[in-house]
């Protein structure tokens, strides 16, 4: 985490997503979103612009989700692009949401992400592996947990992914 990470503030803290008083001007934004030359400079942007937006940048899904990476790398075959990230969000976009202020600028940010091969997801369908110490995306508590209850996953949440238990296992043994 860097000092000027807008979404922290100086204690370390988390922000609430808050749209900068900037966010009306939205021909400003959209033009830069437009001329980003990459994804890096595009996220930083964002960051900026909509402090909170973007809450994690993780690199992988767990191993036990293969059919979302698998219609992640179908995405990026049909776009051309390779698979890069998985970008959590506060909230995607839809077209109801073609009213709200920062709609086209949110829009334009995520088709701009998934051209360039990142995954974009909501936060709250998605955690990271903090316990285990890696930086791939487990399905959240309450979602893992549903799918288990209608017997559609084979195990309940563990705030783990596959990767880091199976090293934990093998340690104990
Ligand atoms: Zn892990």
């Amino acid at each position: 985490m860097s000092e000027e990470d807008p979404r922290f503030n100086s204690s370390g803290e988390r922000l609430d997503t808050r749209f900068t008083s900037d966010i009306k001007s939205q021909g400003k934004n959209l033009v830069f979103i437009k001329t980003c030359r990459n994804p890096k400079e595009l996220i930083l942007g964002v960051n900026k612009m909509l402090p909170g937006w973007i809450y994690d940048v993780l690199d992988s899904y767990d191993k036990d989700l293969t059919p979302l990476t698998d219609a992640w790398n179908d995405l990026c075959k049909r776009s051309g692009s390779k698979p890069q990230k998985i970008v959590l969000v506060e909230k995607v976009v839809y077209h109801s949401d073609r009213d709200a202020a920062e709609y086209k600028i949110l829009l334009t940010a995520l088709d701009f992400l998934t051209k360039h091969g990142f995954c974009v997801r909501e936060k709250n369908e998605f955690t990271s592996c903090v316990t285990g110490g890696c930086n791939s995306a487990l399905l959240a508590k309450e979602v893992r947990n549903q799918l288990y209850k209608s017997e559609r996953c084979k195990r309940p949440f563990v705030n783990m992914c596959l990767n880091c238990l199976s090293n934990k296992n093998n340690m104990l043994l």
